[in-house]
């Protein structure tokens, strides 16, 4: 008999893992996993785990699809590859861009596509950018992003990622990227405990004064995500993007609505945009559009923005940005596959449901005393842990209050992150079983009982 292969030393002498320790990672070692079956994985050591984030936030019909393999092996035997570059295209790319423009607000109806969200982003600053080029406003280029947000960590989205974490070691920040405050009723910029209705950052003021102080003729755009993920599960207060939305309509902005997490289904719509009834110019889009199974990632624009790039006379000239994998056909085979299993399995109700079930499940964590808040938006909760309930006052950072906690959720089976250090999260796929959720908050909870004794 073969002993079974162990991955741990090749791992540990060759892999570089992105927001990893290196040093540290012998301690703990890493964690192979070798198998997904729905919501559940195993590693190679033969322990079950919960798959409490969807991937990262992103297997949302759970692992083991036949569907999605089926499709992903359909076309690589028939066509795959075809670029997408200088008008060549393969009937993927072509429905994919079809169907994302059926399912996207109406309004917009341009789809250019990339492999992933970082990507995406980088696409939708640089097309908003050249609006304003094109316009004869070359001087309209700040990108106006919010604290917290997470854009992603290519060049210019590492600096539109404004957490303060990713940008210490890499050197000088793109320009033009100018941070305004997050609409973040817990922690709010303008003061806690902050009134929705009238503080300045939840109703937008805050970053309309920003416009107004940089002046509108250099802004092009706001990024925004409709609920801050790795930012800490920040749920916006219900208006917000409606008021950014009328904002950018006064001075003249681009709207980019980040939905890299929350696109194909995470807050029960197929976009989160969708609640509010805002219309962005731009909303990029990865993760959840293939379930992860492969990369894939994109960029919707308005019908404008569009018309823009079809109309000779009035902006001629070819479209200089692309990718070699834009418009994979392999990969947009897998997303039709994706998006048709959400709609045959009516699955954006199952979400609508199942957030219900699970905000009964997490609302008890609450009671706990290093429990200052559990947010949550559709299936992305997020559990901020605090040194003080009453002042809310956080730990310190090399306490590592949440990640001990996430760290003792995977010892005892469950896979979620400590967010920023201190907000424990759960994103799980749209088809995990009532129990398995059940048993995912159970684990979250314990764990951090079980580590409230390493922080007093
Ligand atoms: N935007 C948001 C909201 C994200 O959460 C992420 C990744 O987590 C990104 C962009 C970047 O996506 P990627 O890691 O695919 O480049």
């Amino acid at each position: 008999m073969t002993s079974a292969p162990n991955h741990v030393k090749g791992d540990l002498a060759h892999l570089i893992h992105p927001l990893t320790d290196h040093s540290r990672l012998p301690e703990a070692g890493p964690l192979v996993l070798v198998r997904g079956e729905g919501s559940e994985l195993v590693a190679e050591d033969g322990r079950r785990l919960i798959d409490g984030m969807a991937g990262l936030w992103s297997v949302n019909l759970g692992h083991g699809r036949e569907d999605l393999i089926e499709a992903a092996a359909r076309q690589m035997r028939e066509l795959p590859y075809a670029a997408t570059f200088g008008g060549v295209s393969s009937p993927p790319a072509i429905e994919l861009a079809g169907k994302i423009a059926e399912l996207a607000p109406p309004g917009l109806s341009g789809v250019f596509f990339v492999s992933g969200g970082s990507e995406a982003n980088e696409t939708a600053i640089k097309l908003a950018r050249r609006h304003w080029v094109r316009d004869g406003r070359p001087e309209k280029s700040v990108i106006l992003a919010h604290d917290r947000g997470y854009h992603g960590l290519t060049g210019v989205t590492t600096t539109a990622t404004r957490l303060r974490p990713y940008h210490g070691d890499f050197g000088i920040a793109a320009p033009d990227i100018e941070e305004v405050p997050a609409p973040y009723p817990y922690r709010c910029s303008a003061g806690t405990p902050c009134d929705p209705e009238t503080c300045p950052v939840c109703t937008g003021a805050a970053l309309e004064q920003k416009v107004e102080g940089l002046g509108a003729e250099r802004v092009a755009a706001v990024i925004v995500e409709p609920v801050f993920g790795s930012g800490g599960v920040i749920v916006p207060p219900s208006g917000y993007l409606r008021r950014l939305r009328e904002i950018c309509d006064r001075h003249e902005l681009l709207l980019i609505v980040d939905e890299v997490i929350t696109g194909f289904g995470r807050t029960g719509a197929w976009f989160a945009c969708e609640h509010e009834s805002v219309v962005p110019d731009l909303i990029t889009f990865a993760k959840g559009v293939t379930s992860s199974y492969i990369p894939l990632g994109g960029v919707i624009v308005s019908d404008a923005l569009w018309e823009e790039l079809r109309e000779p006379a009035a902006h001629p000239g070819v479209l200089m940005h692309g990718f070699t994998h834009s418009g994979h056909p392999v990969a947009c085979a897998v997303a039709l596959a994706n998006i048709e299993a959400i709609e045959r399995e009516g699955l954006l109700a199952v979400v609508r449901e199942k957030a219900e079930t699970l905000a009964a499940l997490v609302a008890p964590l609450g009671d706990h005393p290093h429990v200052g808040e559990v947010r949550q938006a559709g299936l992305m909760v997020g559990v901020e842990l605090v040194a003080d309930k009453a002042t809310r006052q956080r730990w310190p950072v090399e306490a590592e209050r949440g990640r001990n906690a996430a760290a003792e959720a995977r010892r005892r089976g469950l896979l979620t992150r400590g967010l920023l250090g201190d907000v424990l999260c759960l994103a799980p796929p749209f088809t995990i079983a009532d129990e398995t959720m059940e048993r995912a908050v159970e684990i979250l909870g314990e764990s951090i009982e079980a580590t409230e004794s390493l922080h007093r």
